[in-house]
């Protein structure tokens, strides 16, 4: 089961039941979390059990299927809590201060055509929330194989889940294999006996972060007496931060995935799962600033919901080995790639073709076949390019980065 959240607003405020409801919910959550840890459960239904009965005196008001979904909520967070515990991660006992409240799919309905929201408070109290729809939201509300799934109230926003069955990824008829750098995806494309180039090209994440994070530091040393507001604008900035490099990635996937749905191809990515490499500790920090794993997860969730398949395959030695003679190298390279047989590359699309390689010699990329030596050394095709306009972005004008 697939499943994608989709972020509303409203037409006017909250109205005041809603906002009191808000807050009971919170309430109501906190109260569980405290329940659950001192029983030392974290089971849903073994919340219900103990705490159920209280809760009903607590809150005589409250909907009684929101009260569960209180438990539900304090349960995910009990998980959490539990994980770090395990991990030995301090970490401070759980309280949820920010407003939130959820409504699994019976506890509410949602009229698609109109985009209105009936949420029951209590017995004979409901609340109509009037969404604001626009085309992309009409994507969602009008295709009727997706089933609605959770919703979340925030104090300015809901997200209602969509569902659908995972779908089977089509056949590949061509692959397009990435290797992930700081600053772009490099690669091939390869469809029938023609291998070309490709280059996404995000240069501005970096620079984004870059600034960000000198922005910080500046504000750390301006506000070093006053330890609450450097942490407060931190915060503040590195949300800003966090907005900028999403909308970049999604805009980076989703012309990576519609390049491969128009080809019908299947995207060989390298698994960065349990990935150490053995560079410098300051670069090893650069790197891990770069969200790569993050612009994956990002592909990957969307080529599910496209039925487009993703190879993910082990990195190891894919930018050292040669992939005509299949010598390996061992001192560093510079940006190409040469081999004592005479295959010279650049070093991030030669590393891509390796990774293909290895997809077709596990049988993971379908009957696809590949010959390095009919790759187009003249070709390049662009996926993405960042505008080049001053500022290509919008002026953080919130939910846009939920655009697909
Ligand atoms: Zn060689």
């Amino acid at each position: 089961m697939l499943v994608r959240g989709i972020v509303f607003y409203l037409e006017s405020d909250l109205p005041s039941e809603v906002k009191f409801l808000l807050e009971d919910f919170r309430l109501a959550v906190n109260n569980a979390i405290r329940a659950g840890l001192q029983a030392r459960v974290t089971s849903r239904n073994a919340l219900v059990k103990i705490a159920y009965k209280d809760f009903r005196q607590e809150h005589p008001r409250m909907y009684s299927q929101h009260l569960v979904s209180a438990f539900e909520v304090a349960c995910g967070v009990l998980k959490n809590h539990r994980k770090r515990f395990r991990k030995g991660v301090a970490s401070r006992i759980p309280y949820v201060k920010r407003q939130l409240m959820k409504a699994e799919n019976q506890a509410y309905k949602l009229n698609r055509k109109s985009g209105v929201i009936d949420l029951p408070i209590r017995a004979g109290c409901h609340v109509g929330l009037r969404l604001i729809v626009s085309q992309y939201h009409r994507k969602y509300l009008d295709d009727m194989s997706l089933s609605l799934g959770s919703l979340t109230v925030l104090p300015n926003r809901v997200i209602v889940a969509f569902r659908k069955d995972a779908p089977k990824p089509f056949v590949p008829e061509s692959a397009l294999s990435l290797d992930t750098n700081e600053r772009s995806l490099d690669g091939v494309f390869v469809e029938g006996d023609v291998a070309k180039a490709v280059k996404a090209e995000f240069p501005d994440v970096a620079v984004i972060q870059q600034r960000h994070h000198d922005r910080r530091k500046r504000l750390q040393k301006k506000k070093a007496h006053d330890r609450r507001t450097s942490r407060n604008l931190c915060r503040r900035e590195g949300a800003r931060e966090h907005h900028r490099v999403e909308y970049k990635l999604h805009q980076v996937a989703n012309s990576v995935l519609k390049f491969a749905e128009e080809r019908r191809s299947a995207i060989v990515l390298e698994d960065l799962k349990g990935f150490k490499s053995k560079r410098s500790k300051e670069l090893n920090q650069r790197l891990s600033m770069w969200p790569r794993r993050k612009l994956h997860q990002i592909i990957e969730y969307k080529a599910q919901w496209r039925c487009i398949p993703v190879v993910k395959v082990d990195p190891r030695n894919s930018s050292r080995t040669c992939p005509i003679c299949g010598r390996m190298q061992y001192s560093r390279m510079g940006a190409e790639f040469a081999c004592e047989c005479g295959w010279r590359l650049d070093r991030h699309i030669n590393a891509s073709i390796n990774l293909l390689q290895t997809a077709i010699s596990k049988g993971m990329a379908g009957g696809l076949r590949f010959n390095p030596g009919a790759f187009q050394h003249d070709v390049m095709m662009t996926l993405y390019e960042p505008a080049t306009a001053a500022r290509s972005e919008p002026n953080g004008t919130s939910g846009i980065f939920e655009v697909t």
